[in-house]
């Protein structure tokens, strides 16, 4: 099964994926980590990416779909994957059709976590908190500023791209703004049902 979740920041769209991933037992390819681990890594990639995503907007479409490309060519990736913060860009989902296109794959739903974004703030601000009462590092990105820019670049970039797979019939919409286990529940619903589908194929 390979799918894709949609959303802005703070929507929800990591913490679903780790759940998904449990119980499908496929990667989650979050183009966030990767960037992130790199960041860490100090690679010339992390070098160049540092510096945008501190500030809230987005590496450049060459950078993270060549990340993409590397990361599903790996083992764990051949029987499926959820992408979660990939794509961003139109550019990104016409260069994720040409790389399945080129293996003869196919996705399979696209979720969109639908939010209110005048409380994505809030959300934000609280994920920050928990991260520093788990005695975790609290992402630079996740400062209140930096994190409207990054809204704002979702509302720049990357809103064209739910009607892109609308169009195709891919996009599921779901209500983001239910109680986590309620919105895994709804996520289940379709997603179990597509399962059959694809194991009967
Ligand atoms: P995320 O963890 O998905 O919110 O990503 C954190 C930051 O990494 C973003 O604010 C961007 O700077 C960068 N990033 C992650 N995924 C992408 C992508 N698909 N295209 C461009 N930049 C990205």
């Amino acid at each position: 099964m390979r799918l894709i979740f949609l959303g802005p920041p703070g929507a929800g769209k990591g913490t679903q994926a780790t759940r998904l991933v449990e119980k499908y037992g496929i990667p989650q390819l979050s183009t966030g980590d990767m960037l992130r681990a790199a960041v860490a890594a100090g690679t010339p990639i992390g070098q160049k990416a540092k510096a945008v995503m501190d500030s809230g907007n987005l590496v450049s479409d060459e950078i993270v779909v060549g990340i993409v490309a590397d990361r599903i060519e790996e083992a764990d990736a051949r029987r499926g994957f959820i992408l979660d913060g990939f794509p961003r860009t139109l550019a990104q989902a016409e260069a994720l059709d040409r790389m399945l296109l080129d293996k003869n794959l196919a996705l399979d739903v696209v979720l969109e976590l639908k939010v209110d974004q005048t409380r994505l703030v809030d959300r934000i601000m609280k994920r920050a908190e928990e991260a520093k009462a788990r005695g975790e590092a609290v992402r630079k990105d996740d400062d209140p500023e930096v994190f409207k820019q990054r809204l704002a670049a979702y509302n720049r970039d990357t809103a064209a791209v739910a009607p892109y797979y609308e169009a195709r019939g891919l996009l599921v919409p779901i209500d983001g703004m239910q109680p986590i286990d309620a919105v895994t529940a709804a996520i289940e619903n379709v997603v179990s049902r597509l399962d059959e589908e694809v194991e009967n194929r």
